[in-house]
């Protein structure tokens, strides 16, 4: 498509954070996958609402490619030094790789993995497909020891979606290549401006898109990105197998959204040390989980870990959420707006997550205007 585009980097895993072209990420993030320079091209890649092309062609029908989609894809390759693949959602690039594993054969998972996705493989062990382990991302041992003879699919995050435990990417994926298994990350959390899995030995990314690259929580979509080629073939088969293709509008707009990313991300982090470092200090806040980048900080608020009433953690964080007016209480994360929820408010979030938790998506606001908005609503927990 573009004859100036950053070609994703090469797989001797050289030159973390710029591609075989020599471009660093801000670089890639605003042109990668952009039309020729020639006259008369636009700048950006149109929308095209194509359900199918005039045969002949590479493209064919509109469940097989789409202009757009390859915008996005390239964008999304060149940041994380691979070859990604847009899917409807991230749930539908999640299932699309658990769909993979043959029947009976093992997955190991964080215990405090996003829990959809933890979700859509207990689905499948419930209708005998697969057998499932949750490990402690944070403790190599327990991944090797879950790492069995027939372990198909080892699956991390790091950061944990909401518990923010960071786990060693680098150690975890020799410990499942070393038992044969395909080593997926969620890069969600991170996005490829802070860490770049396949850099460290993962065969396959996830995003939820949704997130941080469209960045403006208007958008659903997802992807996966890997730099084995046989391997990009079969999900790209998959994808067309399951239909669960981008939309057009979705893939236009995380394209111009990830053209800020660094931009977005720079800006909500430098908020969300400020406000992780003010918070440890406030008495209604008997812990603050924040890995030392990114944008997510989760606060455990003081109370009773049991119950819902008063003097309750839980109580507490209900109160909390309710009670700002520039925080939106949400779920989702990584728009340019502060968003927070409390975890436990979802049946199905591990029990080892504290009722108290409550996850803060910072955005790119005033820090002082979110710090005062925030504050009110700890100072009442404590009134
Ligand atoms: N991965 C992580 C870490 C998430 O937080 C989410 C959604 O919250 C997903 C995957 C699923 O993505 P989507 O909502 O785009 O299907």
């Amino acid at each position: 498509m573009a004859d100036h585009t950053p070609t994703p980097e090469t797989t001797d895993g050289s030159g973390a954070g710029t591609t075989a072209a020599g471009l660093r990420p801000a670089t890639v993030a605003v042109t990668a996958g952009r039309p020729a320079h020639e006259p008369d091209q636009p700048l950006n890649v149109p929308l095209v609402p194509a359900a199918t092309y005039v045969a002949g062609g590479d493209r064919e029908y509109g469940r097989y490619g789409n202009p757009t989609w390859e915008a996005f894809e390239e964008v999304l390759g060149g940041l994380e030094g691979g070859r990604a693949l847009g899917f409807s959602t991230g749930m539908a690039a999640i299932t699309c790789l658990l769909d993979l594993v043959g029947t009976g054969a093992g997955v190991v998972l964080p215990r405090h993995a996003y829990l959809g996705s933890t979700m859509a493989a207990a689905d499948l062990e419930g209708r005998g497909r697969l057998r499932t382990t949750l490990v402690d991302v944070t403790d190599p041992d327990a991944v090797a020891a879950a790492c069995d003879d027939d372990v198909a699919l080892l699956w991390l995050e790091s950061p944990t979606n909401p518990a923010l435990e960071v786990a060693d990417l680098e150690r975890l994926a020799a410990i499942g290549h070393a038992a044969g298994a395909t080593v997926v990350v969620d890069n969600t959390f991170a996005t490829p401006l802070r860490q770049r899995p396949l850099d460290l030995g993962a065969d396959v990314v996830v995003h939820s898109a949704t997130k941080y690259l469209a960045g403006h929580s208007d958008a659903l979509l997802g992807a996966l990105v890997t730099r084995d080629d046989g391997l990009h073939q079969v999900l790209s088969d998959r994808r067309r197998l399951t239909g669960a293709v981008p939309g057009t509008l979705e893939a236009f707009l995380a394209v111009r959204g990830m053209r800020t990313l660094h931009l977005r991300l720079d800006r909500a982090e430098e908020n969300a040390r400020v406000l992780a470092a003010r918070a440890a200090e406030h008495p209604a806040v008997a812990e603050v989980r924040y890995p030392g980048f990114g944008a997510i900080v989760a606060l455990v608020l003081a109370g009773a870990e049991e119950g819902e009433g008063p003097g309750s953690a839980a109580l507490a964080g209900d109160l909390l959420v309710r009670s700002t007016a520039l925080w939106v209480h949400a779920t989702s994360l990584g728009g340019v707006e502060s968003t927070f929820e409390r975890r436990r408010r979802w049946r199905g979030e591990a029990a080892t997550i504290p009722q108290g938790l409550v996850r803060l998506s910072v955005g790119v606001e005033d820090v002082e205007d979110l710090w005062d908005d925030l504050a009110r609503g700890l100072d009442r927990l404590t009134r």
